[in-house]
């Protein structure tokens, strides 16, 4: 299975983004080189996901996986987390996970009367459900739900790359990026292909 994407909505430089082969080419230390950013509701520890020493991980869930923009910094300052892991290791690859099965952004779309002290919805609605509402105008139910959580994760990948710290390590081909949705059901993991700009199976892209 893959999910194709509206291509559009998104920019990325492909030579930014590592593969499976990559990922895994450097899983032989025991050193934390991995930051994965996941959601806060994912059910399982989303390190079960890898394919790698559970030990490679240094993990930070978030609300629906949420990457504050640096302009977003006075009201979510969850990036200080993120650069913590930088400061105490030698982080090499960063994966934001999203996942099919999540219970918070269908909540985020349709209960309107949310709580929401730090924004984060209102930054999904007025990003994510406006993209893709204009990209998908086609979809309903699930369909549209599952493209609003693969969407919603690419979006935080992109607010990651945003913050100049680590344009800077992606420039200088320090880090490599990686986008992963898990199929909670079957745990496949789809990865973003930024050549094609659709989800397809990780072991597809190599
Ligand atoms: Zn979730």
């Amino acid at each position: 299975m893959m999910i194709e994407l509206e291509t559009s909505l998104h920019q990325f430089n492909p030579d930014h983004f590592g593969t499976i082969n990559d990922f895994l080419s450097t899983s032989d230390s025991n050193e934390r080189d991995t930051l994965m950013l996941a959601c806060a509701d994912h059910g399982t520890a989303p390190d079960n996901v890898s394919f790698a020493g559970p030990n490679r991980f240094f993990i930070l869930q978030h609300l629906a996986a949420c990457v504050p923009r640096p302009k977003d910094n006075e009201i979510d300052n969850s990036f200080g987390a993120i650069m913590i892991g930088f400061e105490n290791f030698d982080i090499r690859h960063a994966v934001v996970c999203g996942h099919l099965g999540c219970g918070i952004i269908p909540n985020w779309f349709k209960n309107t009367k949310i709580r929401d002290p730090i924004g984060l919805c209102d930054r999904f609605r007025s990003t994510t459900v406006k993209a893709v509402d204009e990209a998908y105008p086609e979809l309903t139910d699930q369909d549209y739900i599952e493209r609003l959580i693969c969407e919603h994760t690419i979006f935080q990948l992109e607010n990651l790359q945003s913050h100049p710290f680590i344009r800077e390590k992606l420039d200088a081909n320090e880090l490599k990026l990686h986008l992963w949705v898990v199929n909670d059901q079957t745990a496949q993991v789809l990865t973003y292909n930024p050549h094609c700009g659709d989800l397809v199976p990780i072991g597809e892209m190599r």
